[in-house]
C-alpha cells in the first residue's frame, strides 16, 4: 500500500501511479478544502470538479469525512449556530450552556430565554421631553426576556417583571430616574446575567 501526502489515503502500489496521474489527485487540496465545509453537499463538489457524486462519495469516505447525512446534520447545526441570538452567544462565552429551541428560543439553566430589542424613544413633551430606550412586552411563552439595547448590553428581566404592553426606561445615569407612569426604573436590570443562575462551568 502507499499513501498519497496529497489526497491523504492510501491505495495501492498499482492503482497509485495512476492515481498520481489522474484528475482527482490534481485537485485533491481542493476537493479536500470542499469537503472540510459542511455546507457544501457532495452534489456541489462533483459539479464543481467534474465528477459523480457517487465518486465523490468515495473520496470522501477514503479521505475519512463523515457520510453525506451527518455533514448536512453538522451544517445544520452549525447555522443554526450562526443565527443565534446574540444574548445567547454571549451566554454561552460566560460559560452557561445554551440548549436551542429552533433560532429564536433557548432553555438556559432550565428557564425559556428569549431576545428582544430595544430602541430609542421621546418620551413626555417640551422641558419634560426625555430620549428613553421603549420596549414592548414579549408575546408567548418565556421565563427571561433579553432586550439588546443600541450600545449592545441586555436588559434582562423576568416574566413578573414585564406586566407591561409597551414601556420604557432611562440607562443612563442621571437625575431622571424614569419613574413616570410610562416608564421604569430598570437600570439596575441591565446585564444582570445572575437572573440566569450560576454557569456550569468557569470562563
Ligand atoms: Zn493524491
Amino acid at each position: 500500500m502507499r499513501y498519497c501526502q496529497t489526497c491523504r489515503f492510501q491505495l495501492d502500489k498499482r492503482g497509485f501511479k495512476r492515481h498520481t496521474l489522474s484528475a482527482i489527485h490534481r485537485k485533491g487540496k481542493l476537493i479536500r478544502a470542499m469537503l472540510e465545509r459542511n455546507c457544501i453537499t457532495h452534489a456541489e463538489i462533483a459539479r464543481r470538479i467534474g465528477l459523480t457524486r457517487e465518486r465523490v462519495r468515495q473520496l470522501a469516505q477514503q479521505m475519512g469525512f463523515a457520510a453525506g447525512r451527518s455533514r448536512h446534520a453538522i451544517c445544520r447545526m452549525e447555522r443554526q449556530r450562526k443565527e443565534m441570538p446574540e444574548f445567547f452567544v454571549q451566554a454561552q462565552k460566560r460559560g452557561f450552556e445554551v440548549e436551542l429551541l429552533g433560532t429564536r428560543n433557548a432553555y438556559i439553566n432550565g428557564k425559556l430565554c428569549i431576545q428582544r430589542k430595544a430602541c430609542w424613544h421621546d418620551v413626555g413633551r417640551g422641558e419634560y421631553k426625555y430620549t428613553y430606550l421603549s420596549i414592548r412586552q414579549p408575546g408567548g411563552r418565556f421565563d427571561i426576556c433579553a432586550w439588546k439595547l443600541p450600545d449592545g448590553r441586555f436588559l434582562i428581566l423576568p416574566k413578573k417583571l414585564t406586566g407591561f404592553r409597551q414601556t420604557t426606561f432611562n440607562p443612563q445615569e442621571s437625575e431622571h430616574l424614569g419613574t413616570a407612569s410610562s416608564s421604569h426604573y430598570y437600570r439596575q436590570h441591565i446585564e444582570r446575567w445572575s437572573l440566569l443562575g450560576r454557569p456550569r462551568r468557569s470562563k
